[in-house]
């Protein structure tokens, strides 16, 4: 299946790139949440995470570092960037072509990913039963 990311990668549409190696494709997010919203995708068609292999995975994380650098070097007032990747409809996934969100911050942006401290909630028992259960589908891959 074609996705708007594949038309991209294939240069059937625009995009304003900013980096691009035979396996990566570093992208301007239309949206700009902030200014220099940048979106790093393989080129590879892969749904989202979950379909990674072992090369790709290689291939896009050791660019992350990367792109981040270079975003957060290139305005002087950037004070931070958040990376984050959205897996599956019911976790906001809109473009079924896996791709992660690089966004600068800047200081009194309204950008917010809100986090909860649920730990009160928990007893050790419960940790552990949570950690065994993905630990025990670790061996599917
Ligand atoms: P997600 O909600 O994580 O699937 O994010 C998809 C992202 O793709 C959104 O932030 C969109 O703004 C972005 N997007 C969609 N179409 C384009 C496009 N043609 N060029 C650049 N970014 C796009």
């Amino acid at each position: 299946m074609t996705d708007i990311f594949d038309q991209i990668i294939d240069g059937e549409i625009p995009a304003y790139k900013i980096y691009e190696d035979d396996a990566v494709l570093a992208f301007l997010d239309i949206s700009q949440i902030t200014p220099g919203h940048t979106l790093l995708i393989p080129k590879k068609h892969l749904q989202d995470i979950f379909e990674y292999d072992e090369d790709t995975a290689a291939q896009v994380l050791s660019k992350l570092p990367v792109i981040a650098r270079a975003v957060q070097n290139s305005n002087p007032d950037i004070i931070g960037v958040n990376i984050f990747s959205n897996n599956g409809e019911g976790a906001g996934q809109v473009v079924p072509h896996s791709h992660f969100h690089i966004v600068p911050r800047y200081a009194g942006d309204n950008f917010s990913i809100t986090e909860f401290n649920n730990a009160a909630q928990y007893s050790d028992e419960q940790y552990q039963k949570i950690a065994n259960s993905i630990t025990s589908h670790l061996q599917e891959d």
